[in-house]
């Protein structure tokens, strides 16, 4: 270890920079962030400085740099486009014991700030010891995704607790176990969910059971989102769930690829419903999320898309909500959306499409629906249907209204492999379905910015035989 990693606590402590360009503003603004005092040693303030400069916040000296303005500062930063200068500010520093970083020139440093992901109070700080700060990033970038925004909030909540947590179990062997259970349990994902106060309700409860001996079993459901296929499409909160689940309920839609994300060591559970025959009715399904969580185990319900779209989402959050379990619904991207991305169809366009519909037309939804409306110009319809229907929806826009030229296209398991986007009008739609054997999931939109379906096939054709592109 070529270097120790350390925290400086510089509030209120005077650190100097040297430099004024744009390196030096970003070094300002990480000191000011950290609470220091800052003098700037500088000719010219880049336009970034200046407002700090005249609001009061940093103390500017207008001049080259001299050994001297490191008078009471415990810290030093050379960042100027001059080496000979960075190089005098570190003999400086050295010459009076204080540390100093220049910027970019591990080797002239006596001290260098490491890539940081900030979610304060809990900071990770990744260094490469000057070998590669382009490496310390790329890590960063990879922590960045893999901590929740909100963890830093679980390390305040942790630290506003702590004293009555001390209190209330006195054996340091049971208040570590405490600790463990809050940070793998219900209290974190409330908190990294947002919901403070309930977090703070449920951290009562389980102190008060902790301390009285008794260890509640509060298990938790996750209704999450799992997107239109693709896993690249899940939330990071949904991946960060699927992560510390215990057991996973999953429906047909959800992908292999999606699953594949799941907790290596969690128990799946598949409650899909075939269409037609209802293998797991919708109460068994309530029933094994009751009975898991209701054992201490962290559910996550993963559902095709978005679990409050057409997902019968809002049913099994009324019966969790009524059984006091918590619950936590990790929104998903929604087929249609996934859809229209894959197939590069923009749901709503000025002039031509200004606003959108999703309907389901499976079962008996369809009588439901006002046709009318569905069939009128200006809009686009998105058909959440099983494939068998296409026929007859396409059959009642036209008995509606909408002429046989309205622009129409399908897209076929779209964000999936083998995914196919069918471009057409309601007059065809239909025959050119049937003839390529159109299987589920499959959703039809309708409106003129369906069009654009047949034009970038064609497209795609027309480069693929120039050679243009390549499959
Ligand atoms: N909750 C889901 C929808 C469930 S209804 C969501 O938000 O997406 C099921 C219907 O969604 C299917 O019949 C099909 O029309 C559509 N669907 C789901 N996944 C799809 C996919 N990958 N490609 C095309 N359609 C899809």
């Amino acid at each position: 270890m070529d270097h120790l990693p350390v925290f400086l606590n510089l509030r209120d402590r005077l650190v100097l920079v040297v430099g004024g360009g744009a390196v030096a503003t970003r070094k300002v603004e990480l000191l000011l962030k950290a609470h220091a005092r800052v003098r700037v040693v500088a000719p010219r303030l880049h336009s970034g400085l200046a407002p700090y400069r005249d609001a009061g916040r940093i103390e500017h000296l207008g001049c080259e740099f001299e050994p001297r303005h490191l008078e009471g500062a415990v810290f030093a930063i050379a960042a100027t486009d001059r080496r000979e200068v960075n190089h005098a500010v570190a003999a400086a520093g050295a010459a009076r014991a204080i540390f100093v970083n220049v910027v970019d020139d591990g080797a002239a440093s006596s001290a260098i700030m490491p890539a940081i992901v900030d979610r304060s109070p809990l900071l990770v700080a990744i260094g490469s010891s000057g070998q590669s700060p382009t490496l310390a990033r790329r890590v960063r970038a990879q922590l960045e995704a893999m901590l929740p925004e909100r963890i830093g909030e679980l390390a305040r909540l942790a630290g506003a607790a702590r004293e009555r947590v001390q209190r209330a179990l006195p054996d340091i062997e049971r208040r570590r176990r405490f600790w463990e259970r809050l940070f793998a349990g219900s209290i974190a994902s409330q908190v990294l969910a947002g919901s403070m106060r309930e977090a703070e309700v449920l951290l009562d409860a389980e102190l008060a059971a902790a301390a009285a001996g008794a260890s509640r079993a509060c298990g938790e459901v996750y209704l999450i989102g799992a997107g239109p296929g693709d896993p690249d499409l899940l939330t990071l909160r949904a991946l960060q769930l699927l992560q510390q689940s215990d057991v996973v309920l999953y429906d047909r839609l959800v992908s292999a690829a999606v699953l594949e994300r799941v907790r290596r060591d969690a128990q799946r559970i598949f409650v899909g419903k075939e269409p037609g025959h209802h293998r797991v009715t919708q109460q068994r399904i309530h029933a094994l999320l009751l009975e898991h969580a209701g054992r201490g185990q962290r559910v996550a319900r993963l559902k095709g898309g978005d679990p409050f779209i057409f997902g019968r989402g809002g049913e099994e959050l009324d019966v969790l909500q009524r059984a006091g379990i918590p619950v936590i619904v990790v929104p998903g991207i929604t087929a249609a959306l996934g859809a229209a991305a894959a197939a590069a169809l923009p749901l709503t366009q000025r002039g031509v499409a200004p606003s959108v519909t999703f309907v389901t037309a499976t079962g008996d939804g369809a009588e439901g629906l006002d046709w009318r409306s569905l069939a009128s110009p200006l809009q686009t319809v998105v058909f959440y249907m099983g494939v068998a229907q296409l026929p007859l929806i396409v059959q009642r826009l036209q008995a509606h209204g909408a002429p046989a030229e309205r622009a129409a296209a399908i897209v076929e398991r779209a964000t999936l492999p083998r995914q196919r986007v069918i471009g057409g009008c309601l007059g065809d739609i239909a025959a050119q379905a049937q003839r390529a054997q159109l299987v589920a999931p499959a959703l039809l939109i309708v409106g003129e910015v369906a069009g654009r379906a047949a034009q970038s096939a064609k497209l795609m054709e027309e480069l693929i035989a120039t050679g243009a592109a390549g499959p």
